[in-house]
This record gives C-alpha cells, structure tokens and sequence, in this order.
C-alpha cells in the first residue's frame, strides 16, 4: 500500500502485466503501420512512459509528437478538457494515431478528434494503453487497447494524483476500502 496525498493506493498492475499490454499494443500497431511512416501523438502528461516504451518495442520507420490536454482535477474529471499545445508539425495526409494513457469518459477524445478533424488527414486512430469501457460513453470505437480496466481511479506510469505517483513503475489503484474506514 503507498500513501500519495490524502489517499492511499493499493497495487494493481506490476512492471510486467504493464510491458505485456505496452508490447501487445505496438505488436498490433506494427501489423498495421510497419509498411509507412505513421505520427505518433502522445497525449501529456500522463502518456509520457507509455510514448517511450511503445517507441521501444515499436522498431519501425514513425514520427513522434505531442499535445497537452488537461481535464482531472484530483479524483475526478472536471469536464473541461484544455488544449495547451498543439501539434506543430504537418500532418496533412498522414496517418496520425493518437497514444494515450487512459481513457475514461471519452471527453478528452472527443476534443481530440475533434481537433483533427480539421487536419485532413489520411488516417485517425487512436491507441490506449488503458481503457474504462463500464464508463467510456464515447462514439469513437477505440482502436488499440492495453488493458480494460474497472472504473476506479488508478496512479502510476505515468499518472498521477494531483501530480504525485507519475514516477511509479506499477500501477495502483485506489484504496476504497480504506476510504471507508476513514469515513466511519
Ligand atoms: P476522459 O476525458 O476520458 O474522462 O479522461 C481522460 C483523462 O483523464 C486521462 O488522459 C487522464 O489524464 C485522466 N484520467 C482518467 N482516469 C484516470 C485515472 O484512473 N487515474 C488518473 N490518474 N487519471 C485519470
């Protein structure tokens, strides 16, 4: 059990499950994409670590890039989902496919599709290495994912809470039973 904050976290997925979905998603990204020069768009802060060991297990001709959307504030999506950086580099005409850490309502997507949307370009996917379908309420159909996982809120690789835990090389889950205890 780890303490970030006021919360306390329980272990949920080890360096190894983690590597396993990391490698299975790029496994299946490079059936598809191995033959051209895909974009590769990170979505900060959390998809930092997925970025790096997709590109590690992922040995074929890419490009990299990222933008910058926020919408949790501590536990909880706040539903404002920011742009704070745009992809600088020319995507007209090539095949973008998005990295994302989690996806859970699907707001974030949304505004993310929709940013490219105006792009034009030739192919939009979207690759997530974690995924909440119980709540994802989303159209888009993701593309690639990890790990489907329940609707708690989870630290680690690259996530965080308020900003502590994204330095975890596991995954935790927060610790509800605990929460629980607190309250009674
Ligand atoms: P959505 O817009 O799909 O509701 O949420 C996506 C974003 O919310 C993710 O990119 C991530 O930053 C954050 N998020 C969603 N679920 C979790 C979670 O369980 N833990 C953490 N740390 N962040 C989450």
């Amino acid at each position: 059990m780890i303490k970030l904050h006021d919360k306390h976290f329980k272990p949920f997925l080890s360096e190894a499950q983690i590597k396993a979905a990391v490698k299975k998603v790029a496994d299946q990204v490079a059936a598809d994409y191995k033959d051209e020069t895909p974009i590769f768009v990170g979505v900060l802060n959390g998809s930092f670590m997925f970025v790096s060991d997709f590109l590690k297990e992922y040995q074929h001709p890419c490009e990299v890039s990222f933008v910058k959307l926020s919408s949790y504030q501590g536990l909880t999506s706040t539903g404002i989902v920011e742009t704070l950086l745009d992809v600088s580099e020319d995507i007209e005409g090539r095949s973008v496919i998005i990295l994302e850490d989690i996806i859970d309502t699907g707001r974030t997507l949304k505004k993310l599709i929709h940013l490219f949307s105006k792009a034009n370009v030739k192919e939009f996917k979207v690759a997530s290495l974690f995924y909440k379908s119980e709540i994802y309420n989303g159209e888009y159909t993701i593309d690639y994912v990890g790990i489907d996982i329940p609707d708690k809120f989870i630290v680690g690789y690259g996530l965080d809470y308020n900003e502590l835990g994204r330095n975890l090389k596991e995954v935790y889950q927060l610790n509800q039973k605990h929460m629980i205890n607190l309250v009674l």
